[in-house]
């Protein structure tokens, strides 16, 4: 098949507009010299309004995982201790590259489940420098509470590292409302850009905890960011091309405006959920509390009874649409419609109707169009 034809319906990467892959293909520019230097004011100046944050912000030339090892790696020394926060794959990453830094005292719930606000007050009262969360953990398709634990986090005095790798941009997040210290995203979600930057905002407060921090990593120092950034600038030779994409993208998401693009998002998830629910497939995620919700970016479901999540993907792949399977022991037991960047309703109800196809071939429903007529009527007041 044609790559052009296939549609990504996954987590990220997601399609990115013709407009952004031509500005991709402009000719090089010093990146040193004045043109950079306005790109890059123009770039932080949207991410500010997406980031909801008076704090710096930092384009760093690495996808997600990059930003969430400068969180932890500047701010986090040996004899630190930091509640991680886990229920699915990015909780455990961020863990790992604790780890890495500091001490952690994880709270490590079983995926997919929510957290329970009581135990993770009782972790930060052992003594905690920070705390890490995954505000929308995308291997399991849950929307963590993030204003909750930074309220948490800022009773115990403990800084809050937000990875917002799949929410900013198209949910509504709220940095410095919420007490979010350091919050990073990834170019290739909700802000339909292509992968390979991520986006960075810190606190003067997670400026100080670098102070007395030895050791600060070397590519990551957020510190030499900062001075870099005083002149429009990176400390080392940026991905120009992902820069000339990342812009245009902004000036989508500018265009659209924040309010509408999170509605777009939440609509679309919606949809997915009110499809599967029509269909009767379960949700993944098991909301055990009421800060907690499913998420608006990407829907994990359980794969039905008798059918591999793993099949259900590679059915839809051979009709042209990419979704996600699970990840590490989640693998065949539960699928993923990602719905977030640019997609539309279309995208939605493209992807719901090849699903109920591949869903009635395998026997577990017997009628056509249920599911496509509930995305639908979520649907229509976007249009
Ligand atoms: N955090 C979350 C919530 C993610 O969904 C991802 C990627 O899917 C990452 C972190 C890692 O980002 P990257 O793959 O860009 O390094």
């Amino acid at each position: 098949m044609d790559l052009e034809d296939t549609l990504l319906m996954m987590p990220g990467p997601v399609p990115v507009a013709p407009r952004v892959l031509r500005a991709m293909s402009k000719p090089m520019i010093n990146h040193r010299g004045a043109e950079f230097a306005a790109m890059y004011d123009d770039c932080c100046e949207i991410l500010a309004d997406v980031f909801k944050t008076k704090n710096d912000i930092f384009i760093i030339s690495g996808s997600g995982t990059a930003a969430m090892e400068a969180a932890v790696g500047c701010t986090i020394g040996k004899e630190d201790d930091v509640v991680t926060l886990e229920n699915g794959k990015f909780g455990e990453r961020f863990k790992d590259i604790t780890a890495r830094y500091g001490k952690v005292n994880p709270l490590e719930n079983e995926w997919g489940h929510s957290f329970d606000l009581d135990e993770v007050e009782k972790k930060l009262e052992e003594g905690a420098k920070a705390i890490t969360l995954v505000h929308n953990e995308t291997s399991v398709g849950i929307q963590n509470p993030a204003k909750e634990i930074g309220r948490l986090a800022k009773e115990h005095d403990a800084l809050f590292i937000m990875d917002g790798v799949t929410t900013i941009g198209g949910d509504d997040v709220r940095t410095d409302n919420w007490g979010v210290d350091i919050a990073v995203v990834g170019s290739q979600k909700c802000m339909a850009a292509p992968p390979g930057l991520s986006m960075i905002s810190v606190s003067n407060r997670a400026f100080e905890a670098m102070e007395d921090k030895e050791n600060l990593p070397y590519y990551l120092d957020l510190k030499a960011y900062r001075k870099s950034g005083g002149k429009s600038q990176t400390p080392y030779t940026p991905a120009v091309p992902l820069f000339f994409g990342l812009q245009e993208a902004l000036h989508i998401v500018k265009e659209e405006g924040m309010d509408s693009r999170i509605d777009r998002h939440a609509k679309c998830a919606e949809a997915v959920r009110a499809a599967a629910d029509a269909m009767e497939i379960d949700m993944f995620p098991q909301l055990n509390d009421r800060y907690s919700n499913y998420s608006n970016t990407v829907t994990a479901m359980k794969a039905p009874e008798g059918i591999s999540g793993n099949d259900i993907k590679k059915d839809m792949l051979k009709r042209g649409i990419t979704i996600a399977g699970g990840q590490s022991h989640l693998s065949g037991k539960i699928f993923r419609i990602g719905s977030m960047g640019n997609v539309q309703p279309k995208d939605i109800l493209l992807t719901i109707q090849e699903l109920e196809i591949v869903l009635k071939k395998r026997e577990f429903i017997s009628e056509l169009g249920t599911g496509v007529e509930a995305a639908s009527e979520v649907l229509d007041s976007l249009l």
